[in-house]
């Protein structure tokens, strides 16, 4: 698994400050959540966090090395799985999509064996437009672990999906991250779901200092 350490990131637009002074630590083969109200800049930092843009202060540093463009070992999971997968490809060449320039016997192995860690095994000959929207997140899932990610990124995964999708695929993700042991990191503005899921939380304020707080996740869980 990988850590992430974030050192007084600030991201300036014009003369609106998106963050400011971000000092934080995502740990190894941990669940860290993200948690902030709308407008808080959780978009911005996790940007900066996958090296799809550059901060106009502070580093990021991953597994020891100063992020430059999207590292090598982090795989991201969107909120928007219906624009996320290729409707137009079965279940096994969208988990595919990201390994196709790898032996076919290899890429088929790895699809398989992610989509049985997600509880699809079996589906994939299906295309997405046949399936549910949980089981399509399971599928965008599925495609970030053939990765073999050590950071699994998430971006508010469960919000187009109804309550009780939402929390098989909360227990799925804790199931995973136990099994696997990769470092997850997760953004909502939900604070049920940060409790719940979190070994570690990261609060983004609205407050004009927008200083984070890191607050270790005591709680047991079920
Ligand atoms: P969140 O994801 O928590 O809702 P965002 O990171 O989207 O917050 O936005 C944080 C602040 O930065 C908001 O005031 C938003 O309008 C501003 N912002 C985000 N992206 C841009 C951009 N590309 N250009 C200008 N302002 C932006
Ligand atoms: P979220 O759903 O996390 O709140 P937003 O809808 O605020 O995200 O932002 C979606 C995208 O629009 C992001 O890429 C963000 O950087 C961009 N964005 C947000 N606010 C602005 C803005 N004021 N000007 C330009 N781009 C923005």
């Amino acid at each position: 698994p990988a850590e992430l350490v974030m050192t007084g990131i600030a991201k300036v637009y014009g003369t609106n400050r998106a963050i400011d002074d971000i000092s934080a630590t995502v740990p190894a083969g941990q669940v860290t959540v993200i948690v902030g109200p709308s407008g808080a800049g959780k978009t911005t930092l996790l940007r900066i966090i996958c090296g799809l843009d550059a901060p106009t202060s502070g580093q990021v540093h991953f597994d020891g090395a100063p992020i430059d463009g999207v590292p090598d070992g982090l795989a991201m999971v969107f909120q928007d799985y219906s624009r996320s997968l290729f409707p137009w490809l079965r279940v096994e060449a969208n988990v595919g999509f990201p390994l196709r320039r790898i032996d076919k016997k290899l890429r088929r192995s790895r699809v398989m064996e992610a989509l049985e860690a997600v509880g699809l095994a079996g589906k994939e000959h299906l295309y997405p437009w046949e399936m549910s929207g949980g089981m399509q997140q399971r599928v965008a899932i599925a495609r970030a672990l053939a990765c073999h990610p050590r950071l699994l990124v998430m971006d508010e995964p469960y919000a187009s999906v109804d309550a009780q999708t939402r929390a098989e695929l909360e227990d799925l993700l804790l199931t995973i991250q136990a099994t696997m042991k990769i470092t997850v990191l997760v953004v909502t503005h939900d604070i049920d779901e940060s409790v719940y899921l979190a070994d570690n939380i990261i609060v983004l304020s609205k407050a004009p200092s927008r200083v984070s707080e890191e607050i270790p996740v005591r709680l047991a869980r079920p």
